[in-house]
């Protein structure tokens, strides 16, 4: 039999956070989709990194099945002075905005050439991986976890998440920053298509309140990621509360990405309906007037 350790078998109904072939997922969309449905999902959230491309696929999938994709993306920024990362989730998003895909394709554009140069620094330290397999492996948007599946079968790692702590964390020697985006450009970006911008995962942001939420808010950030993957009761429950201060949305998921990439399974995290419910109108709220239009400053210098 397959293998389905992947696969929430839980009565859970709900994963809005999960990613496609499209980025760094091993699922095609349709795949995925497939997949939600055999877990006995209802809704998910297609979050594909800088990348809109697996909404059509997902979404028509979807409505064959009877599972509702919700419209989706995932931006990850840096914090300024090398203080880690801030992903920036979008719901809702109007994924046909010709402005927003542009945007995306630059910084897609400043992915590839990140990667070239990530390979490119490894090759010089020896290590024998090319660019030409790395785009193979990267259907879509190209991120590190191509560069670490690249350095799995070159015998270097010997999963995605030592691949990370050998070679491609920051700090470690093939590690090179992203296009600087800040967070609040992020939410900037998202919500100039009109979607309802999250904050992901922020338990994993040292300080996060002070020094990445409240200037997000201020920004225009609408909803904070609070049932993550494996986070516990007690993070849950404060992340709840930072929720609640600032009027955010709680929302959740996975963080899907497939078989040994991320310890949660297709749809292991209960979501509660209501947060579809308040992302939903949110996204009906921002529709009633014209969005800002944001343009990507050229990359930050730190
Ligand atoms: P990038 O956007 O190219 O910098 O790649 C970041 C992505 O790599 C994240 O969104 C995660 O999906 C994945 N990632 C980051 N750190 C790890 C890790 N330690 N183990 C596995 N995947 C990771
Ligand atoms: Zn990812
Ligand atoms: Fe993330
Ligand atoms: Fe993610």
């Amino acid at each position: 039999m397959a293998n389905t350790d992947h696969i929430s078998t839980t009565n859970n109904t709900i994963d809005l956070h999960t990613h496609s072939t499209a980025s760094d997922g091993l699922y095609a969309p349709a795949e995925l989709v497939r997949l939600a449905h055999e877990a006995g999902l209802r809704i998910i959230g297609l979050a594909d990194h800088d990348t809109v491309g697996g909404l059509a696929e997902a979404i028509t999938v979807g409505q064959q099945l009877g599972v509702e994709v919700i419209p989706a993306i995932e931006i990850n920024t840096d914090l300024p002075n090398k203080q880690g990362e801030a992903h920036v989730l979008g719901y809702f998003i109007d994924y046909h905005q010709p402005e927003l895909q542009e945007s995306l394709r630059l910084l897609r554009e400043a992915r590839q050439l990140r990667g070239e140069r990530m390979v490119q620094k490894l090759r010089e330290m020896g290590l024998n991986i090319t660019w030409e397999r790395v785009r193979e492996l990267a259907q879509g948007s190209v991120g590190r976890p191509h560069v670490a599946r690249a350095l799995i079968e070159g015998g270097y790692a010997s999963d995605v998440s030592d691949a990370f702590d050998k070679w491609i964390a920051p700090g470690r020697p093939g590690y090179i920053p992203r296009y600087k985006l800040t967070p609040e450009n992020a939410v900037r970006l998202v919500r100039s298509a009109y979607g309802v911008p999250v904050l992901a995962h922020s338990a994993n942001i040292q300080d996060a309140e002070e020094r990445v939420i409240v200037p997000m808010v201020e920004a225009g950030m609408q909803g904070l990621e609070c049932f993550y993957g494996q986070y516990d009761d007690q993070t849950v429950g404060h992340l709840l509360g930072l929720a609640e201060k600032y009027h955010l949305i709680p929302t959740g998921g996975s963080d899907y990405h497939g078989p040994n990439m991320h310890p949660t399974p297709l749809g292991g995290r209960f979501v509660p309906e209501m947060c579809v419910e308040r992302l939903r109108a949110q996204a009906a709220a921002n529709r009633q007037q014209p969005a800002k239009p944001f343009t990507l400053p050229p990359p930050a210098e730190g």
